[in-house]
């Protein structure tokens, strides 16, 4: 049995990132874009995977710049000084190291690189005008194409709490998943991680933690490939749905309705109060959560205190406490 305190990510995730996020002097001109979310608070929880794609293709430092620009309908990374094009030799750095990404839990990528980056880059015209901002970075679609349920985001999107706390929470999930599916899982196996994770999937996504419990349900007969690449995939696409106010506090009153007989009346009134107050937005989601682990833990409820949802990550990463009431 695990103890209360212990982190329910016993292993350690493999995170992928634009190696100028973590300080690599590897930008054009030389400089980096070092995240201290990343280098002072992630860094201690998680290994990592640097990757620069346009040092790896030979580019140099310092070097031109880079655009995306519109050729034939297509987009192109193209030189800034001479045109020449470097789309094909950037996708296929993602190629190079897919072998090592297929073990990895989550990839950041620098913003704005017309490499790395994910969303909204500006493409040109041939002529140099501004056709769209709906471009994105050769190694970034790549990545993309060759690993869809792989947990990828922007490190300028990280700033914000909310997409931050969710990115970290898929993660530690598919770190969990990925250890387990490693290992040589026998169905019961499958059945005890489901029945951990059954909250947080709840929060994210009521419908997918029905069709990921359908899919546990038929893994004593089914084929175990099969099972394990079904299971994965509705894992991750049930993990990748935004979570809402409305959805956490239905999993909270579930968790309420499952400890609510071994608590007395104080308690339980205290509990019901915090949620609905979290409901209401009066408080934190760390408040109502803190209080279920508090009485999980006094209560030594197992089911409840191996809930992934009660502690998603390390504790110390105080992500919940950011999230805005
Ligand atoms: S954004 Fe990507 S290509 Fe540009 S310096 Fe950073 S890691 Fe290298």
């Amino acid at each position: 049995m695990r103890p209360a305190h212990e982190p329910t990510t016993a292993t350690r995730p493999l995170v992928g990132v634009s190696s100028c996020l973590l300080g690599a002097p590897v930008r054009y001109n030389g400089g980096h874009s070092r995240s201290r979310f990343l280098t002072d608070e992630l860094d201690h929880h998680v290994d990592w995977l640097p990757v620069c794609p346009e040092a790896e293709i030979g580019l140099g430092v310092p070097r031109p710049t880079l655009r995306l620009q519109r050729r034939d309908g297509a987009d192109r990374v193209v030189s800034s000084k001479d045109g020449a094009d470097h789309t094909d030799d950037l996708a296929a750095v993602a190629d190079h190291h897919v072998l090592q990404l297929r073990r990895a839990d989550g990839y950041i990528l620098k913003n704005k690189s017309p490499s790395c980056g994910l969303l909204a880059l500006p493409v040109f015209s041939t002529e140099g005008n501004r056709v769209d901002g709906k471009g994105r970075g050769a190694f970034a679609e790549r990545l993309t194409r060759l690993l869809p349920h792989l947990p990828v985001e922007e490190q300028g999107r990280l700033s914000d709490a909310a997409l931050r706390e969710h990115f970290v929470q898929r993660v530690f999930a598919h770190a969990r998943l990925r250890a387990l599916l490693e290992s040589d899982w026998q169905p019961r196996d499958l059945v005890a991680f489901h029945t951990r994770h059954k909250l947080q999937l709840m929060s994210h996504s009521p419908e997918g933690y029905r069709r990921t419990g359908r899919i546990v349900a038929r893994a004593g007969s089914a084929d175990r490939e099969e099972t394990a690449a079904a299971y994965a995939s509705a894992f991750h696409s049930a993990m990748a749905v935004r979570t809402t106010r409305g959805k956490h506090a239905n999993t909270l009153q579930h968790a309420f309705g499952m400890l609510s007989p071994l608590l007395d009346d104080t308690r339980r009134h205290d509990l019901l109060t915090a949620i609905e107050d979290y409901r209401a937005e009066l408080v934190p989601l760390s408040l109502p959560v803190t209080l279920l682990r508090h009485h999980c833990a006094a209560e030594d409820v197992d089911w409840a205190r191996e809930q992934t949802y009660l502690r998603p990550y390390p504790d110390d990463l105080r992500l919940r406490h950011a999230l805005a009431v």
